[in-house]
């Protein structure tokens, strides 16, 4: 059992799902990407045996329960097997690179439902922690169904990230009043290709005829109003919002890199 600064606590329960994240010449593996899930499971209980179960070959770093209870399952360095197929911003198979957070709540197929304030408070500090350790980019921290839409739907649009992001996690800009008077109405051919093109800056995989799936994806997270994977013109102009909110965190990202790389000039 540990308890970081936040007063929060960690219990293990270990899970043998896991193996190397294998960048033994580099040195330290390369952790850049925050991955958050539902469980999707009927109890908090069944989802941790599945998790731990060798047949079941899934695992995942950390399992938030509805009571706030927090358990480790595979040592942050190890790479566990929670996102499956998987893309954002160029690459795949994204295990490798990332953090994954297993959230107990029945999911679409069991009786979605909120997630309860005091699950929500260790889901912050528990996310606030391991972004500030790992310096994990805003535009790096995603749901399942982000990196997986065609597979996924977890966290779901219920999830509340516009609250993790005023913790500092991950990205969720506030919204233009006016752009909810667009909602439903439909956009130009100009326009859609600017959405779509939007779409995949942020990250999504976004293919010729299929792009109805990361376009439900984005809107359950940063649309929760209306998921059907309709392009108007309030998710157009969100597209945009979110394009540009992404543009920020990268450039943020190669300003430290340049920073980095006039220290190591300076003491050579
Ligand atoms: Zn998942």
């Amino acid at each position: 059992m540990s308890a970081d600064m936040s007063g929060l606590v960690i219990r293990d329960r270990p899970s043998p799902n896991h193996d190397s994240r294998g960048d033994v010449i580099a040195g330290t593996p390369r952790i850049d990407m925050l991955v958050l899930h539902y469980t999707g499971m009927q109890s908090g209980a069944a989802a941790l045996d599945r998790l731990c179960d060798p047949e079941a070959k899934v695992s995942a770093h950390y399992v938030v329960e509805e009571d706030g209870a927090v358990w480790r399952l595979v040592p942050e360095e190890r790479r566990a097997w929670h996102a499956g197929v998987s893309y954002w911003l160029g690459e795949t198979g994204l295990n490798l690179s990332s953090i994954g957070i297993e959230i107990v709540n029945p999911g679409h197929e069991w009786g979605y439902r909120g997630f309860p304030e005091a699950q929500m408070e260790a889901v912050e500090a528990l996310c606030g922690d391991i972004v500030a350790r790992r310096r994990i980019p805003a535009h790096r921290v995603v749901g399942h169904s982000d990196i997986a839409p065609t597979r996924k739907s977890d966290p779901g649009e219920l999830f509340d990230w516009p609250r993790l992001a005023r913790a500092g996690v991950g990205l969720w800009p506030p919204p233009a009043a006016e752009l909810g008077r667009r909602r439903g109405r439909g956009v130009g051919i100009v326009e859609r290709a600017a959405a779509l093109a939007d779409l995949a800056r942020i990250g999504y995989q976004v293919e010729p005829g299929n792009e109805v799936p990361p376009l439900v994806a984005f809107q359950r997270r940063f649309r929760p109003e209306r998921w059907d994977g309709r392009l108007d013109g309030e998710t157009a102009g969100r597209l945009a919002e979110v394009r540009q909110a992404v543009e920020v965190a990268l450039a943020a990202v190669d300003a430290a890199k340049r920073d980095r790389f006039r220290g190591y000039r300076r003491v050579n």
